[in-house]
């Protein structure tokens, strides 16, 4: 009989570690508060701390920090589960044209660049495994304030649309799912009656359980309709920024982006959204429509799911020798890191119960 592993979370980490796992041979169940479900039933009220439907979401390589310490092995340990998230990104791509992924240039323009971009030559890049990567000529700069600039391929997804294929992926594949609200991890080895036997659980749950490092940076965007030809990112010298993520499949643009930390005003500002579509405007003039326009179709505001000291991958024995794998605090980087955590916590659970069968 294979071994049983819940999952507590379907956001896009839940459901990446719930679909490797069960590739891993396990059986796996998923519990969570929140599903996905199409995009435009999506509740931003009762369900904005569901953060997976209102990332972009788009892949932008983040690169590390020239200088060695903490920051840089932070920064290359993300940077490998970035590497695994693309290729298999490539992979789901080519096999599953309905998966809701979308490969485009990412164009980013930054007016201050810190020591991590300078350093960044196209051999550097290269190096570090970023497809198509060329830094941008002084002409091809939107306007004089931007010092720096690179494109490489990468990908967008919808993310209500990318998600609901993973649920169904998972689904297919035999995995079982129970809608519940959890006070803690451990709750799901008490749950016989449901779940059965468990023998390890995955904590995916976004923002962990009481965790003290844990808090939240607000995100405001908004969609628009125009189609774009690319993801653009502009860093601007004030630390905001302006950028844009297509989503594909009927999904629109969207134009962002507010980072606001520890802000949880969950209503969208009018006058925040003019300056996103009017910076954008400027920014990349492509996207405007045959009338000179952007158009406008909703407000956008999430909570980006933020650790100090970077998010929690590791395991824990809960109380009674119980296995938790903690998965959560990715920020503002889910989509991106997805697959390389999923791969991660497979190797976490597996060491777990592979050492405790040749225990007992
Ligand atoms: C405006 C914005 C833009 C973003 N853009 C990008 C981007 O371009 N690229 C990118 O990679 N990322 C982006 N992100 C970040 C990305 O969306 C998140 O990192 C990601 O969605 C987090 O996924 P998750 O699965 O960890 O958490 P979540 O999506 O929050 O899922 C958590 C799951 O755990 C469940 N859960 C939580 N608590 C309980 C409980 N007590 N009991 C039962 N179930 C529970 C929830 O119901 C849910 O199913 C963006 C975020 C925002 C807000």
């Amino acid at each position: 009989m294979p071994q049983h592993v819940v999952v507590i979370g379907a956001g896009v980490i839940g459901l990446s570690s719930a679909i490797c796992l069960q590739e891993a041979g396990y059986s796996v169940t998923i519990v969570a508060r929140d599903f996905p479900t199409p995009f435009e039933i999506v509740d931003p009220q009762t369900q904005i701390n569901y953060t997976s439907p209102w990332g972009g979401a788009h892949n932008r390589w983040v690169p590390p920090h020239p200088v060695p310490g903490p920051e840089r092995d932070q920064a290359l340990r993300e940077h490998a589960l970035s590497l695994s998230t693309f290729k298999r990104m490539e992979a789901l791509a080519a096999a599953q044209p309905a998966a809701g992924i979308t490969f485009m240039p990412g164009i980013e323009y930054l007016e201050s660049p810190g020591p991590e971009y300078v350093a960044l030559t196209e051999v550097a890049a290269a190096e570090l495994g970023m497809p198509g990567f060329r830094i941008l000529r002084a002409d091809e700069f939107p306007d004089a304030r931007v010092a720096w600039g690179c494109e490489y391929r990468t990908w967008c997804v919808n993310p209500m649309v990318y998600c609901c294929f993973l649920l169904r992926q998972f689904v297919l594949r035999g995995g079982r799912i129970f809608k519940r609200e959890l006070r803690c991890p451990d709750e799901v080895f008490a749950l016989h009656s449901d779940l059965g036997t468990v023998n390890a659980a995955v904590n995916a749950s976004g923002n962990g359980f009481g965790d003290k490092n844990m808090s939240i940076t607000r995100g405001q965007t908004c969609i628009v309709t125009n189609p774009c030809d690319a993801t653009v990112t502009r860093q601007n010298a004030d630390g905001s920024w302006t950028f844009c993520v297509p989503r594909g499949f009927q999904g629109g643009t969207v134009i962002g982006g507010t980072k606001e930390p520890d802000n949880w005003d969950p209503e969208p500002s009018v006058d925040v959204r003019k300056t996103l579509l009017r910076r954008f405007a400027a920014t990349y003039p492509r996207i405007l429509d045959s009338s000179g326009k952007l158009q406008f179709v909703r407000d956008i505001v999430g909570r980006r799911p933020t650790r100090r000291g970077g998010l929690r991958l590791e395991t824990e024995r809960a109380v009674g020798g119980n296995v938790v794998v903690h998965a959560y605090g990715l920020g503002g980087r889910g989509y991106e890191l997805s697959w390389g955590v999923a791969e991660e916590v497979v190797r976490l659970v597996r060491s777990e119960l592979e050492g405790r069968a040749s225990k007992l």
